[in-house]
């Protein structure tokens, strides 16, 4: 997961949503929550969702606001996910600054195994989330173990009750680590492959180290310059690479040890 920056709601879906909600016969003024959650998600269907899905894409870089896999933009690969539920904030149901770009999970995936798991909006469903990916600070404190499980640093200043939170709904609610046994070991990984696309990018960044350990170019200098060059990917409207963030962490990572080092 990496930090996303909302960009401004485009006129046009503000305008979408403010003809919605002041026309009376679409009855939004009346729409009452829980109870009436299907006929706020019928007045959803009707905002520019092609739109939203594009802006999603600009401002997301292509990825999966969960789980860092590529989305296009295409109704086929990319939900628009409401991070206050719809059926939870009526306010929030047609406002642009509530919408993620999310994949599907590993829905359209055909299970190997009938024990992988969906993850992402999938696998929550209504739950209220904790993590957010537009909380900079949240974002900060994320990371990566060598065999691909995404987890939530200790001791960078979240305190361990956030922490938690944080923890439980990248296992729990996101299944963002498949499935994990008694232990806290993962058993299986999701239908989608989260944990083997990750555990991929940490064994071709542990042997570009070994590469360029070998060859002298491992300094705190040459790892400034390929985090700047990745981190240009996630500027503008650019599409990055998936798991982006894994690469980068450990970059990052590796970049600090050095200079502890010296
Ligand atoms: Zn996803």
């Amino acid at each position: 997961m990496i930090y996303i920056r909302k960009r401004k709601t485009p006129n046009i879906i503000v305008e979408k949503a403010t003809a919605i909600k002041k026309d009376p016969a679409s009855g939004y003024e009346k729409l009452e929550l829980p109870k009436d959650s299907t006929q706020l998600r019928f007045l959803f269907e009707q905002m520019p969702k092609a739109t939203i899905r594009s802006e999603l894409i600009k401002e997301q870089h292509g990825l999966c606001a969960y789980c860092m896999r590529r989305i296009t933009g295409q109704q086929n690969d990319t939900k628009i996910e409401h991070y206050k539920a719809l059926s939870m904030d009526k306010e929030r149901a047609l406002d642009y600054q509530n919408y993620l770009g999310v994949c599907y999970g590993g829905e359209h995936d055909s299970p190997e195994q009938n024990k992988q798991c969906l993850c992402c909006d999938a696998s929550r469903g209504d739950k209220e989330l904790t993590i957010s990916p537009w909380n900079q600070r949240q974002m900060q404190a994320i990371g990566y173990y060598k065999n691909g499980e995404i987890y939530v640093r200790p001791n960078v200043g979240l305190g361990s009750e956030l922490q938690n939170a944080m923890q439980a709904d990248i296992d729990d609610v996101l299944h963002l680590n498949g499935e994990k046994d008694s232990n806290g070991k993962i058993e299986w990984d999701t239908r989608s492959k989260l944990v083997a696309g990750r555990r991929c990018i940490c064994d071709s960044v542990h042997s570009q180290f070994d590469r360029w350990s070998k060859k002298g170019f491992l300094t705190v200098d040459y790892l400034q310059e390929k985090i700047e060059k990745l981190e240009s990917q996630l500027k503008g409207d650019n599409i990055a690479d998936e798991y982006i963030g894994v690469r980068l962490y450990l970059y990052k990572r590796k970049k600090e040890k050095l200079e502890k080092q010296k």
